[in-house]
């Protein structure tokens, strides 16, 4: 919290403050001051001494104490704007002069925990001012309490803890546009804050340097705020800004809709001044009867305010208010109303909603139109009154029940078609209201009865003519889906407007030609494109963020909200080997966000992709232009959007997304594992070359080079080559990236509570406050510091050779890992002892709080080897030019090793396993002598975590194998897991040993389970003649099974749901069968031999090559 001092007096200080600061809100104090006209004798303010502690038992401090006749508040100087605490009158039960010699104290009696203020003056008249001023004010309180007991206290707009940059906790309450921050409940509840802020005056900012953080500013200062999640900081912020619209709230609209009198007292109580309205009813109601409207259908009323939502309030719908009105729609609506049932603005809430609800829903009082059951009569009645231009008909029609979407003889226009044929803003402007607008209903069946939020927003933006030249200032409003522009705000003269249907893709542009511009993309004749700009960067923001709601589908508008949308808009798109859809995209900060199948967002965290290619046009769409693939280990996605230019301008963007980082850890490339790829990069070359190296990481690089580095690793991660620099580079780099970041990996805001920790006298003691803070670190954090340790780990295990011990390595890292609030300098050698400390201590206790348990270590461990080998074959895979990808290809997930790592391998139509497996040894030729082994290694399809798996014989076509996954949707909640695999080709000559070259039949007595159930039974299973057959008895003479084993594809093992009755497996897929109840069929045998006899001979058949047509695929071996 930074506060800088003025002069006197809290009162004097504001106006003062106000005067030096033109530039700040400017308010006037005054008109604050005459809401509460207080008797002079009542106020006083002072220095004083307080005796410190709950129980005024500790030492006496001086403090400048404030009575404004209704809170008594103390602050630490009469410079210092921020109160130490208020005290309101209602909390204090008495007041005692004690005078003692020359001592003038008196004691405040509180409700506060029963706690005792206890102030001093200098002199006994000032000791005896003050308690008869405190006295007289808790008399008069007292006197008036009864008076008000009816107003019991309001629960505020928003409440909870918020930690403030001092670290402390307050509670923190949001009521109207006041925001009071507490000690604790217990004061919240006496309602005794600290202080309290008048969000007129204050302004809520982004931290720029820090996450999680808020600042909130006064003209005295700021108070930095911190929260554990984004969606609590969110929360808070808006709050904040409906409290600051609350305290600016402007009365121009409120003024407008007053010029019809009756809008000044509630249509449906009477209460005076009501400040909300039901837009589509055209009434105005007081805030108790619009929290009733509010919780009916948004069909039979929406509730907007008329002094905050001030941007929705478009001349037409403010016109609107004024034309009907709530003597007008009472007149209708209250027409046969008894005088006996009408409400009064003190009604309690349960009649109140009773009678709102009798009064709109079941329209028990309104004066309905005679053709009330005559539905074809009354829509023709409709149509005439908007011909008319008769707002009021309209209304008494439509609300007697008529089909606003009524058509004569079923295909003339709507009555909306008709106002809006010939501009009848007011009737267009009402019929919209109430879901007129056919385009506003969504053709999708599922959504069918939704209708479309209502997207406003009115404002200038600079905006250029067809010719794309200059930009001229325009007045533009969206209002009934569409964006219209007018020369200026005071004229109606129409200049353009683009309807929602016709907008294709919104997106930022970066140049400097003028302002923050954006453009939008259309379909309309000659594929228009509009471009708009702003002197602000906020309001640019805001008209993309309205535009892209305006444009979505409605069965997601309601999730677009993301700030700083980079682009937005619809498009084609394709997962892996799956058939395009359509989908409507956005796309904010890394994030992709779009619509699946099932009309729901869903999002890539393109922090992850690990590659951006574009693909030719064959490839796209229908063939409609170009498209571009993103992939990562895990997902691979075809993008293309609706027009080909705006397909480029996505590419674009995504493409600085995918390769640039940022200045903090969550905003960094990451690897598959969550970790930063530039620490899993340098980490991976340390292994492979540096573990040996005597003092590595305390060698110094050559800083120019070191620099170098760290901006390629900026630039783009995953193109970074690191072949040519040395280890004690690459460590540095990884050491200056760690200390560079905005924040470090141990959080700062943490850093004491870790260094209060390693205080800790007791190893189990500190231990469990490293776990308590390890589990509070983000993801990203956590995993870049669990890859780091291990690693580090690793190093010390060499240190007889390389000297760097366990102690070195923490002090070598703890100034790039851990961070004070401040940065200071000037760190004691205790504190620097204690960084040590707790990386020693991580160190030295790896598995406690990295390995859950001995068989997740185990896991752990043999993922890490794998995935520790998989980097060291893509370190050496970098030296090389990356292969001649071909165009009409895709990637499909290949796992290593059976584990959980994967790689994509490139599939074409016509790719062999061979040539698949050649791209993959292009790959593992590379590796270093010890990788050799990889070789013996072939390819596999695999499913269900590799519990069926299959070999693949050199000449089979992949695309033939990965196209058939399409087929198992009925799976994909059994975890299906569709992948091809590298795995031993041990498994193929242990068939060759079992395969029985003179038999040419096979027979026996299996357990067998068909493609409908789970269970098995025992059948007779015979191969002959290259024909599989199941009798139900071995004598039977017909087969109640048969096919030809080249239709049959066949695995080892089985679906993991089937009873299970022996271990060994054989599953077969018959080609055209659809799979829903099982996967596949299944034959069990008693003894690995029987499988192996059974699956050597079949595999056998199939293949005519043989089953070790890979050895003789690579003669000299994989790694030739
Ligand atoms: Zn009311």
């Amino acid at each position: 919290m930074t506060l800088h001092r003025s002069s006197k007096g809290v009162f004097s200080k504001l106006l003062d403050n106000n005067k030096r600061n033109p530039g700040s809100v400017s308010i006037s104090w005054p008109v604050v001051l005459h809401k509460k006209p207080k008797p002079k004798k009542n106020i006083r303010e002072g220095l004083l001494n307080k005796q410190g502690g709950f129980n005024a038992n500790k030492g006496w401090r001086k403090r400048w104490v404030v009575f404004d006749g209704s809170k008594l508040s103390y602050y630490d100087s009469n410079k210092s704007q921020v109160s130490k605490r208020i005290i309101p009158v209602s909390c204090i039960n008495n007041v005692e002069i004690d005078v003692k010699a020359d001592n003038y104290k008196f004691k405040v009696f509180t409700t506060l925990k029963s706690r005792v203020f206890v102030f001093a003056a200098e002199k006994r008249d000032d000791c005896t001012m003050w308690a008869n001023v405190l006295m007289a004010a808790v008399v008069d309180h007292k006197s008036s309490i009864k008076t008000d007991q009816e107003n019991l206290p309001l629960r505020p707009d928003k409440e909870g803890f918020i930690r403030f940059a001092n670290m402390k906790e307050y509670y923190v309450t949001i009521t109207g546009q006041m925001l009071r921050y507490y000690h604790s409940l217990d004061d919240y509840q006496e309602e005794s804050p600290v202080h309290e802020i008048d969000m007129k005056l204050a302004s809520v900012k982004d931290n720029e340097s820090k996450k999680l953080r808020l600042q909130l500013w006064v003209h005295y200062g700021h108070f930095d705020l911190i929260f554990p999640s984004e969606q609590e900081l969110q929360q808070w912020r808006l709050a904040m800004e409906v409290a600051i619209a609350e305290g600016l709230a402007d009365d121009t609209v409120l003024t407008k809709v007053y010029e019809n009198i009756s809008n000044q007292q509630c249509a449906d109580c009477g209460a005076p001044n009501p400040h909300w309205a039901s837009i589509n009813l055209g009434i105005v109601v007081c805030k108790n009867c619009a929290g009733i409207h509010r919780m009916f259908d948004f069909r039979v009323t929406r509730i907007k305010s008329l002094r905050m939502d001030t941007r929705i309030w478009t001349p037409s719908l403010i016109e609107l208010m004024v034309t009907i009105g709530n003597a007008n729609a009472n007149m209708f609506w209250a027409a046969k109303l008894p005088s006996r049932e009408a409400i009064q603005s003190n009604e309690l809430m349960d009649k109140r909603r009773n009678f709102i609800s009798k009064k709109y829903i079941e329209k028990r009082y309104a004066d309905k139109h005679p053709l009330l059951n005559l539905k074809p009569a009354l829509g023709e009645e409709l149509l005439k009154a908007a011909k008319d231009d008769n707002v009021l008909d309209t209304m008494r029609i439509l609300f007697s029940g008529a089909d606003i979407m009524y058509r004569q003889h079923n295909d003339g226009p709507t009555a909306f078609e008709i106002v809006k044929q010939s501009r009848q803003r007011l009737v267009m402007e009402f019929l919209f209201q109430n879901g007129g607008d056919p385009q506003s209903l969504v053709e999708n069946v599922q959504d069918e009865d939704r209708l479309r939020e209502d997207v406003r927003l009115q404002g200038f933006l600079n905006k250029t003519g067809p010719l794309g030249k200059t930009f001229e200032r325009r007045w533009c409003v969206i209002e009934h889906g569409t964006l219209t522009y007018y020369m200026s705000d005071k004229t109606t003269m129409v200049k353009g407007s683009v309807d929602r249907k016709d907008m294709a893709m919104i997106s930022s542009v970066d140049n400097d030609r003028m302002g923050y511009q954006f453009e939008l993309s259309t379909t309309l004749k000659d594929n228009r494109t509009y471009m708009f700009s702003s002197d602000i960067k906020d309001d640019t923001a805001e008209w993309m963020g309205t535009i892209a709601k305006l444009m979505a589908p409605v069965a997601v508008m309601e999730h677009v909200g993301m700030i700083d949308i980079r682009f937005a808009g619809y498009a084609y798109m394709k997962e892996l080997v799956n058939e395009w859809h359509q989908t409507f995209l956005v796309f904010s900060w890394r994030v992709l966000n779009f619509m699946n199948k099932d009309l729901k967002f869903d999002y890539l965290d393109l922090r992850k992709a690990s590659s951006i290619r574009m693909q030719d046009a064959n490839m796209g769409y229908q063939n409609r232009g170009p498209c571009f693939v993103i992939s990562s280990t895990k997902w691979t996605v075809y993008l293309q959007a609706n027009l080909p230019r705006d397909t480029e301008k996505m590419y674009n963007c995504l493409l600085e997304a995918i390769t640039g980082s940022g200045s903090t850890l969550n905003d960094q490339v990451l690897s598959s594992d969550n970790v930063p790829v530039i620490v899993d990069r340098c980490i991976t070359h340390v292994e492979v070359h540096g573990l040996m190296e005597k003092g590595v990481y305390r060698t110094a690089g050559q800083s120019s080079r070191v620099q170098a580095l760290l901006d390629e690793f900026r630039r783009d991660a995953l193109s970074v080559s690191l072949r040519e620099y040395p280890v004690a580079e690459v460590a540095n780099t990884l050491k200056r990236f760690l200390r560079e970041l905005d924040d470090s990996v141990f959080e700062r805001i943490n850093y004491p509570a870790w260094i209060s920790a390693a205080g800790c006298t007791e190893l189990s003691n500190r231990l469990s406050s490293y776990e308590y803070y390890l589990k509070k670190m983000p993801s990203v954090h956590f995993n870049t510091l669990k890859r780091i340790i291990l690693h580090l780990h690793q190093v010390a295990e060499h240190c007889a050779v390389n000297k760097m011990s366990i102690t070195n390595l923490a002090a070598c890292f703890a100034p790039s890992l851990m961070r004070t609030l401040k940065d200071q300098t000037d760190l004691t050698g205790d504190v620097c002892s204690q960084e040590i400390k707790i990386i020693v201590d991580l160190l030295e206790n790896k598995d406690f709080f990295f390995h859950a348990d001995e068989k997740e270590r185990i896991r752990a461990c043999n993922i890490e080897k794998a995935q520790s080998e998989l980097r060291k074959m893509e370190e050496l895979r970098q030296s090389v030019h990356p292969g001649k990808f071909d165009v009409q290809s895709w990637l499909v997930p290949c796992q290593i090793l059976d584990k959980d790592v994967s790689v994509n391998v490139e599939v074409t139509e016509t790719r062999t396993a061979i040539e698949a497996m050649e791209k993959l040894n292009e790959f593992l030729s590379r590796s270093q002598p010890h990788l050799a082994r990889l070789g013996t290694y072939v390819l596999f399809e695999s499913f269900f975590n590799g519990n069926l798996v299959r070999p693949m014989f050199p000449k089979d076509i992949v695309a033939k194998t990965t196209k058939r996954w399409m087929e198992f949707d009925a799976f994909v909640d059994d975890d299906i897991t569709m992948s091809l695999s590298l795995r031993s080709m041990e498994l193929l000559q242990n068939l060759d040993t079992s395969y029985q070259h003179q038999s040419h039949s096979l027979q026996a007595e299996l357990q067998y389970s068909d493609s409908k159930s789970k269970k098995f039974k025992t059948k007779t299973v015979r191969f002959r003649q290259c024909q599989l057959a199941i009798y139900n008895k071995a004598k039977d003479a017909e087969a109640a099974h048969c096919w030809k084993v080249e239709d049959l594809t066949f695995y080892l093992g089985a679906w993991p749901k089937r009873s299970s009755s022996s271990r060994y497996y054989l599953t077969f897929l018959v080609n055209g069968e659809k799979y829903t109840k099982a996967f596949g069929h299944c034959l069990g045998f008693s003894n690995q031999e029987d499988l192996y006899t059974w699956a050597a001979m079949l595999y056998a058949v199939q293949n005519p090559d043989g089953l070790l047509s890979w050895a003789s695929a690579f003669p000299h071996g994989a790694t030739s």
